[in-house]
Order: structure tokens, then C-alpha cells, then sequence
């Protein structure tokens, strides 16, 4: 009667020293893998403009239609650019195929997780919303 007791307690006793194995989210956040796939966005260089040359082969890839609307125009060295873009979270499975087709790696799964929204419409990101340094949906920046 009293080993079972004895060996209950040490457990209980064990496991309130150690470290513990949940998270206060959402104040805590968890490390995701560097395999971790987030939304896509559009990467940007040094200078902070984009590397995407309005190729259009991510959208072609696409296996669900998630992107859309790629606008190109020229610049003055006949360099393209989009001044359009469109990722549609809604459709995207986050397989990464874009990513993989992109022959400039101006787009690029990022490691976000947060994407519930309760507008619909803040899933379809425009140009200025796909890019690398405002695509910060977070749950914490609605709230
Ligand atoms: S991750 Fe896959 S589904 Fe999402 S936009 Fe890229 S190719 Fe489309
Ligand atoms: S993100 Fe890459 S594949 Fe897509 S249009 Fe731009 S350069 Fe082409």
C-alpha cells in the first residue's frame, strides 16, 4: 500500500522540478523547424526591392491557384517588375512548389504559423502585403 503511494508522490515530485513541456501561448511561442512551411512572400534584396521578374512561373505551378494577378512592367533597362501580385492564403497548401520554381528566389515559404483571421479578406495578400517585411500576419497584431 504505501511503495505505490511513495513511488505516485516521487513522480508528482519528479515532474514538478522538470522542465515543462507546454507553452504559454500565446504570450510563449514555440520555435518551429527550419523545414517549418510558412505562407509564401516575396523576398527582397539589400536595397529593399523585390527580386521577382514577373516571369509568372509561380502562378503556373501552382497546383491550387493561389497566386494570381501578376502585373509586369519594364523598367528603364528593360528589367521586368511586377507592380501587381496576388497570394491568396485561402487556396494555398504551402507546398512550396513556387518556391521551388522561382528562378530568382523572390518568393519563399517564411516560418509564420499565425494565420487565423477572422476577415476573410486579410488572407488575400496584395503586392505590398506579400512582401517580405510587411507579410507579418500575426495573431497578436489583430487581437
Ligand atoms: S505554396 Fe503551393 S499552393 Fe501555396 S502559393 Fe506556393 S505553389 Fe501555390
Ligand atoms: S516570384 Fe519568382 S517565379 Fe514568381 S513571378 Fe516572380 S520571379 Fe517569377
Amino acid at each position: 500500500m504505501i511503495i505505490p503511494l511513495l513511488k505516485g508522490l516521487a513522480t508528482t515530485l519528479k515532474m514538478a522540478f522538470s522542465k515543462p513541456i507546454t507553452l504559454q501561448y500565446p504570450e510563449e511561442k514555440r520555435e518551429v523547424s527550419q523545414r517549418w512551411r510558412g505562407h509564401p512572400e516575396l523576398t527582397i534584396n539589400d536595397d529593399g526591392g523585390r527580386r521577382c521578374v514577373a516571369c509568372t512561373l509561380c502562378m503556373v505551378v501552382c497546383p491550387s491557384n493561389a497566386i494570381k494577378a501578376i502585373v509586369a512592367d519594364e523598367a528603364e533597362d528593360h528589367g521586368k517588375y511586377p507592380v501587381a501580385f496576388t497570394i491568396d492564403l485561402q487556396r494555398c497548401i504551402f507546398c512550396g512548389f513556387c518556391q521551388e520554381a522561382c528562378p530568382k528566389g523572390a518568393i519563399k515559404l517564411n516560418r509564420l504559423y499565425e494565420l487565423a483571421q477572422y476577415d476573410k479578406k486579410l488572407l488575400i495578400l496584395d503586392i505590398e502585403g506579400a512582401t517580405q517585411s510587411k507579410s507579418q500576419l500575426r495573431l497578436g497584431d489583430w487581437l
